[in-house]
């Protein structure tokens, strides 16, 4: 799995970061915009990653499950 951030989409809500936080984070210095920790996530962080994409509320996160 690969996973990608469109940096200039992102309303910096913070939802990725609660809700899959050993991938994504949302730094203060950062203005709580995402940044990634990975692209390529390891297995048990999928269904986290998943649910992240779907509830981020700008359409920001894109998964590419064959990656
Ligand atoms: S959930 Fe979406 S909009 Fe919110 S911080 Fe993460 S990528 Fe940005």
């Amino acid at each position: 799995m690969r996973v990608v951030a469109n940096y200039d989409t992102c309303i910096a809500s913070g939802n990725c970061g609660h809700i899959a936080p050993n991938v994504f984070r949302n730094l203060d210095e950062h203005g709580g915009f995402v940044s990634l920790t990975t692209e390529h996530p390891p297995e048990p962080e999928w269904p986290a990653l998943r649910r992240a994409k779907g509830l981020c509320p700008s359409a920001t996160i894109f998964i590419d499950e064959t990656g």
